[in-house]
């Protein structure tokens, strides 16, 4: 197997037997960066040379004795939408086109510390709108598995760049399934955490009641340990919550005996693919052959958490770029008259028309004679979904789902009907609306020989719950064992 197909554990066990140095891994990738790049286009910015420096400095620290750690100089590549000090941080925007982070964000402070070093910031959907990773402003990434299909979104360049192995793993971020539903169209393992249990303080806020930072990793165990690095309350991130400075990698058990699962109904429906259904009743019965129980449930008011979250995020986000004035942040507009004119065009001329949308929608939604229609009502399908799913878990272990209704589809295909666009979210927002945990892992290919996902959804902050569970079917289908990205042409 080559160095960068290794998996973080795999890697670690090979420092530890002086098989690699760490060197010799930050070559390989920075290699394969310049090989898949050309192609995958997973990057906005990359930082090979001072990558190589990092870790020639840290290995002569090592070797000195100096620092120690299971972490030092693995690779790690970061979504653009979270701050990196000294960097640019873009959200694949033309209005942070030329943003420099003024300080990191809490999560790189911690990879910072275990001396991770970071290859790059991956490509998104611009501001994390969108499914497809085709409304960033710089380019379009492609999927590994067919050149001419999208990666999923928002964190696509995340999940392209660990499915292409230019990266070990890497950090996305999850406000309506922005990490789960690219993993599962690119064939890797997505974690969106129990809102509150990872800080987003140092992340461009989108919907901050739903924003959630997390590991896009090529298995369960390097998830778990990804997690275990990122979680924990900050002081500044008052939403933060203090869940005991779990070591995640130990809930991995191998063994679903006895777990009640549950399976909505709703989930199965209309508008998912015949063939990513028949792969999800294989996995399904797979569960019942390693002895978990399985048991159909109705959560019909899953129906309405689109709608919903569609106004929550929209809401929020036009919020939260009002920031983004033209005075304050990012692109100003060359020539203007007046101050009003400075934040019109700045703006008009500064996003794209994904975020245009999502603004006005969301302005429309909060304005005072529609507040009631439409915010508050949305605020209050919040609160039954929430209640839905409390008591589907006073029942089940876990919940398990499709991550999205389709395999990867064409780039161009859905970009010029939002509609459409909108539905790639079905089987995954009613997971941010909720505040819960899910992870996606592959569980399949479609005859096409496109990636299949499974989503594992737990109550809140049950991460090793559904760790665990994604884990044993992660072990007994063997999928990146089984299957590597082709990169179709
Ligand atoms: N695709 C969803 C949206 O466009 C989710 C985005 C996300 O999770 N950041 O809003």
């Amino acid at each position: 197997m080559e160095i960068t197909e290794l998996t973080v554990h795999e890697l670690q066990d090979k420092i530890k037997n002086k098989e690699l140095t760490i060197s010799e891994i930050m070559d390989s990738y920075c290699k394969r960066i310049k090989e898949n790049e050309p192609e995958v286009q997973a990057f906005i910015t990359t930082y090979l040379d001072e990558a190589k420096e990092k870790a020639k400095n840290i290995e002569e620290k090592i070797n000195s004795g100096k620092i120690d750690g299971n972490y030092v100089g693995i690779p790690i590549g970061i979504k653009d939408n979270i701050c990196v000090k000294g960097t640019k941080t873009t959200c694949a925007s033309k209005m942070l086109e030329n943003f420099i982070a003024p300080y990191s964000a809490s999560v790189i402070e911690k990879l910072d510390k275990e001396n991770i070093i970071s290859l790059g910031k991956l490509n998104m959907d611009e501001f994390a709108m969108g499914s497809s990773t085709e409304t960033s402003y710089f380019k379009k990434t492609k999927n590994p598995w067919d050149l001419n299909r999208v990666p999923g979104g928002s964190s696509g360049g995340s999940a392209a760049a660990v499915a292409s192995n230019m990266v070990p793993w890497a950090l996305g971020s999850d406000t309506g399934g922005s990490i789960r539903q690219p993993a599962s169209l690119c064939g890797v393992v997505g974690l969106k955490p129990t809102y509150g249990l990872v800080s987003r303080y140092g992340l461009v806020a989108f919907a901050s009641s739903l924003d959630q930072i997390g590991p896009i990793t090529k298995d369960v165990r390097d998830a778990s340990m990804l997690l275990t690095l990122i979680a924990g309350k900050d002081e500044r991130d008052t939403t933060s919550v203090d869940s005991g400075n779990k070591d995640y990698a130990k809930a991995l058990k191998n063994d679903v005996k006895g777990m009640k699962i549950g399976i909505p109904k709703e989930f199965f429906g209309k508008g998912i693919n015949e063939e990513v259904k028949q792969k999800l009743l294989e996995t399904i019965e797979i569960y019942k052959e390693l002895g978990a129980e399985i048991e159909e449930f109705s959560l019909d008011i899953a129906n309405y958490a689109l709608a919903a979250y569609y106004i929550i995020a929209c809401a929020e986000a036009s919020s939260n770029l009002g920031r983004f004035d033209g005075i304050r942040y990012g692109y100003r507009t060359p020539e203007y008259s007046n101050l009003k004119e400075i934040y019109k065009k700045s703006r008009s001329e500064g996003f794209g028309a994904e975020v245009k949308r999502r603004i006005i929608l969301g302005t429309y939604v909060l304005s005072s004679g529609y507040y009631d229609a439409y915010y508050k009502k949305a605020q209050k399908v919040r609160t039954l979904v929430s209640n839905e799913f409390n008591k589907a878990f006073e029942k089940y272990d876990v919940i398990l789902t499709p991550t999205s209704p389709v395999t990867a589809f064409k780039l161009g295909e859905k970009s010029e009907n939002p509609m459409e666009m909108y539905l790639s979210d079905i089987c995954t927002v009613s997971i941010n609306i909720a505040g819960i945990p899910a992870i996606s892992i592959p569980c399949g290919l479609d005859k096409k020989g496109l990636p299949i996902g499974v989503q594992i959804i737990g109550n809140k902050f049950q991460e090793e719950k559904i760790l665990n569970v994604a884990y044993t079917l992660e072990q007994k289908i063997g999928f990146r064992e089984k299957y590597k990205p082709e990169f179709k042409k």
